[in-house]
Parts: structure tokens; C-alpha cells; sequence
């Protein structure tokens, strides 16, 4: 193995599996994809393994991580799950849904994945690939998006390299994310109450159709999520949202008839703009244009998420 070139460019196979579990065993960092974004991976067990994901991104310690699991029985070792956690977890996962939950009792989860947080953030990925590291590792893993803190989420296997280089052990090279937004997380307290901490590809809607009890929802304005602070997923280029004309300085991003330099769909689907939105972020970044402009996209669905993603590139 060639320890001067890294990160080290893993095929999505067993072979390459089998070496990313090894390294996440041995306490590394590998960069995993999934359907939402790429996540930077890391036994979320061991403390010094959890630090250098923190380290790697630059992340403000008070960030913390979200921990992927096998399945309900992992997750349920590590967070208390009553019965709406169930329900969710029976109608959404393996999916991107992230359930935050109190920590389970004795629970192996090293302190800075919870950031001293009484709650645990946890998902079940459906990715075949994250699937069959979890499982090939038999740990649950820390991930955040693989990418420097407060950037572009990363959807394909460049952007990581282009972001964290020799930062992160090894990226498994799966393609691009069929998602390409971070996971919806929903708050469950204790009282009763929920609610959505960061909007996703589960909507509100779909979230309240399962807890059948959306009037239950309280609003809270305090920053509990801090992927909630208003400047995120920043593309280093003042961004003009709702734009459907381009003033010259300017590299377009369109949305259905409006065309722009690169179209997030040509056909208005919301869910294929979702998919695109990062990597024509990363294009955008790297155009010789000094500043981006954005299409209208329509606030409904996974229009929510691609909107509150826009507005904190632009922030
Ligand atoms: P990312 O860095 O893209 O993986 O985003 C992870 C998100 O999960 C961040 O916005 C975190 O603030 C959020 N998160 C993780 N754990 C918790 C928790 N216990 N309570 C609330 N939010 C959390
Ligand atoms: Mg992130």
C-alpha cells in the first residue's frame, strides 16, 4: 500500500470495504458515500478517532455529530426510543431521516460526538455502500458531510479530495449521491413534542403524516442544530437568490425554463435539483465568474430543504 499518496481512492467493492473498515477499526478517517452527501466516517466509540474528524473538517467542537447505524437494534443501544421513534424508524429508515433521541444509559458513544448534548443524533443510511461498511465494521460511525467546515457538502468523490486532501485516510469512490441533501432531522422530546431541526428529503408533512400528530409541534427559534447557524454550505462568492434574468459578473444557476450557465433541472423536478444543487454549488465556486446567481426553485416538498440550503450559501 502507497501511505505517500492520500487519501488513498477505495472501489465501492468488498475489497475496498473490507480496507476502509480496517482503518475505521484502527481509529482513521474515511470518507464513505451515501444517499444524502458524502460523510467523513469515524468509530464513533473512540474519542481520539471522533477528535480527528473535527480536526479534519475544522469543526467548531460544539458541532455535534450525527452517529450511523446498522439498523434499530444498534441505534436503540445507543438512544432511548419510545414509540414515535419507532414508527419513524419502521417508516423511514434505512433513509435520511435522523432521529435526535436521549442518549441511551452506558451508551459507547465517545463525549464529543454529543457535544455535551443530553440527546443523540442517529441514522439508519440506506446506501449499499455505508450499509456494508457499517456492517463490515460492526461499529456504529460518526459522519458529517465530508467537507471543511461550513463549505460546500460534498456529492461526489472529487469534491472530498478537492476539500479535505490528505486530511481524510481514505474516500470510497461510489459515484454521486442520488439524494444530494443532507438527511431531515427531527427533534423527538421527551414532553411529547417534535420538531424539525434541519429540513431534508423527508418532508414535515411526510414526518406528521407517521406521528399523526403535527398540532403537537412547537416552534423554537434557538439555534439547536447548528448546521441552523445562517451562514452554511458557503461557496466563497457572494450568491443572489431568486434570480431570473444573469447580470454579466455572474455564473447562472437555472431552474426549469430559466436556463442559466447550468440547470438544476431543465424539467423542474425537484427532486433531481436536490441531487445537482452541490456539485453546481462546487461548479459555480470554481467558474471564472466572481459572483453566482440562482434560479427560483418553488418552496414545496424537497423544495423546503434545496431553499434553506440556498439561503445560507447566500447568508
Ligand atoms: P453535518 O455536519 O452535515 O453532518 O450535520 C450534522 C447536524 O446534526 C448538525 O447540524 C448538528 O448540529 C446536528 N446534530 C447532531 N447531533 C445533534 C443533537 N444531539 N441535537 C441536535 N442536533 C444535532
Ligand atoms: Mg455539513
Amino acid at each position: 500500500m502507497d501511505h505517500a499518496s492520500r487519501p488513498m481512492l477505495l472501489a465501492p467493492d468488498q475489497s475496498g470495504i473490507a480496507l476502509a473498515a480496517q482503518i475505521l477499526r484502527d481509529g482513521g478517517l474515511v470518507a464513505s458515500p451515501s444517499e444524502t452527501v458524502y460523510g467523513l466516517m469515524a468509530r464513533a466509540d473512540q474519542q481520539e478517532a471522533v477528535a480527528a474528524i473535527y480536526t479534519a473538517k475544522g469543526r467548531p467542537s460544539f458541532n455535534p455529530l450525527i452517529v450511523h447505524v446498522a439498523d434499530t437494534a444498534m441505534a436503540q443501544r445507543l438512544a432511548v426510543f419510545d414509540e414515535r421513534a419507532r414508527r419513524l424508524a419502521d417508516a423511514f429508515w434505512p433513509g435520511p431521516l435522523t432521529l435526535v433521541l436521549p442518549l441511551q444509559m452506558g451508551a459507547a458513544v465517545a463525549p464529543s460526538v454529543i457535544a455535551g448534548l443530553p440527546t443523540l443524533a442517529v441514522r439508519c443510511p440506506a446506501h449499499p455502500v455505508l450499509r456494508a461498511l457499517i456492517a463490515e465494521t460492526r461499529l456504529p460511525l460518526a459522519g458529517p458531510s465530508a467537507n471543511r467546515s461550513g463549505g460546500v457538502s460534498p456529492t461526489r468523490t472529487e469534491h472530498v479530495v478537492a476539500s479535505l486532501g490528505d486530511r481524510v485516510d481514505a474516500v470510497i469512490d461510489g459515484g454521486t449521491c442520488a439524494q444530494g441533501l443532507e438527511s431531515t432531522i427531527v427533534a423527538l422530546r421527551p414532553s411529547g413534542s417534535w420538531q424539525v431541526l434541519r429540513p431534508g428529503p423527508i418532508t414535515e408533512a411526510q414526518i406528521a403524516a407517521v406521528l399523526y400528530a403535527q398540532s403537537d409541534a412547537v416552534c423554537s427559534s434557538a439555534i439547536e442544530a447548528p448546521g441552523q447557524l445562517s451562514s452554511h454550505y458557503a461557496p466563497g462568492k457572494p450568491v443572489r437568490l431568486e434570480a431570473t434574468q444573469r447580470q454579466d459578473d455572474e455564473f447562472h444557476i437555472g431552474f426549469g425554463t430559466v436556463a442559466g450557465h447550468a440547470n438544476l433541472s431543465p424539467d423542474g423536478d425537484l427532486a433531481e435539483a436536490a441531487a445537482n444543487l452541490y456539485a453546481l454549488l462546487h461548479q459555480a465556486a470554481d467558474a471564472d465568474h466572481p459572483r453566482i446567481a440562482v434560479a427560483p426553485v418553488p418552496d414545496a416538498g424537497i423544495g423546503v430543504a434545496i431553499n434553506d440550503r440556498l439561503r445560507r450559501a447566500a447568508a
